[in-house]
């Protein structure tokens, strides 16, 4: 199966750009390469307004979403998940709106840390944010004419939240599901299992399209996530290909199987893969000395 990324997208900084009936989308100016163009906000309504994901702590970025809003009551703002990227800039307007805020919880990582474990994704880790509300799976919040249900979806956080606009076939999918790159997947903050986990639970559902926290539409999503799917499955083959092949480190495997990408990425990469080989150790495929790590050696399960 063919997993076809689409890096089309204009983020128009500054702007409202509309999506559909009563959901518009702001692009915050945060480009990097894992943000792609910057962190989308998405807001829903025409009177009483939902705000998904305020973005990262931004003067201009809290200047366009309070520009749009313009003095409408905001009963919501709904945190995906708790990356630096995704949910500090949620007080500064709640300060502002007075809109409850709405997430599964505060941030925690997939795992119990290790003795002296300092998470991977630490830095971009906000673990200030606090909900007002934490919602379960299938929870509900509403407003005047819209309804946002709650799909967990870990992996790429633990608390990580997809959220389905009732009745209009749409999920903001947040960074589980992006149609211009893969998720990050790196443990001890997610962990792959969940992430597949997620990914099965998104083909069970019949949306019409998904829009993400990074990047354009999601068009075709079921087949799309079939692809994302396909996609990590072939790379566990490749690194137990490698694994029987003689690489016995992290390192080795990232330069056998990553021959084409940035290398700004191969810290991502090797945290990916090792995502790969904790869940391959936990599954008895392979083993390790010690506890999955970037250092650990691995070979194949006897
Ligand atoms: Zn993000």
């Amino acid at each position: 199966m063919s997993l076809d990324f689409d890096t089309r997208f204009e983020p128009a900084y500054g702007q409202a750009v509309p999506i559909a009936d009563g959901v518009v989308r702001l692009t915050a100016n945060n480009p990097s390469p894992f943000t792609f163009h910057g962190t989308n906000s998405y807001i829903v309504g025409k009177d009483t307004l939902a705000v998904i994901d305020p973005g990262p702590d931004d003067d201009a970025h809290l200047d366009a979403l309070m520009r749009f809003i313009a003095g409408r009551p905001v009963s919501h703002i709904l945190v995906s998940h708790t990356h630096r990227d995704h949910s500090p800039l949620a007080a500064r307007l709640k300060t502002l709106t007075g809109a409850k805020t709405v997430a599964e919880g505060p941030h925690r990582t997939a795992r119990a840390l290790r003795l002296g474990e300092v998470p991977a994704l630490d830095a971009s880790s906000d673990t200030d944010f606090v909900p007002d509300l934490a919602i379960g799976d299938s929870g509900l919040v509403d407003g005047d004419g819209w309804a946002l249900r709650a799909v967990l979806t870990p992996g790429h956080a633990a608390n990580h939240a997809a959220f389905a606009l009732e009745g209009t076939g749409i999920l903001f999918s947040a960074d589980h599901v992006m149609a211009w790159s893969t998720s990050i997947v790196a443990p001890p903050d997610g962990a792959m299992s969940d992430y597949m986990a997620s990914l099965d639970r998104l083909i069970e559902r019949d949306d019409r399209f998904y829009l993400p926290g990074h990047g354009g539409l999601v068009t075709a999503p079921q087949k799309f996530v079939r692809g994302l799917k396909a996609h990590r499955k072939m790379r566990e083959r490749a690194i137990l290909e490698r694994l029987a092949a003689g690489d016995r480190s992290i390192p080795d495997i990232v330069k056998a199987i990553y021959r084409d990408t940035d290398p700004r990425l191969f810290g991502a990469a090797s945290l990916s893969v090792l995502a790969h080989l904790e869940d391959l150790v936990g599954t008895g495929r392979v083993v390790s000395d010690g506890a999955p790590s970037l250092e650990a050696t691995y070979a194949p399960a006897p």
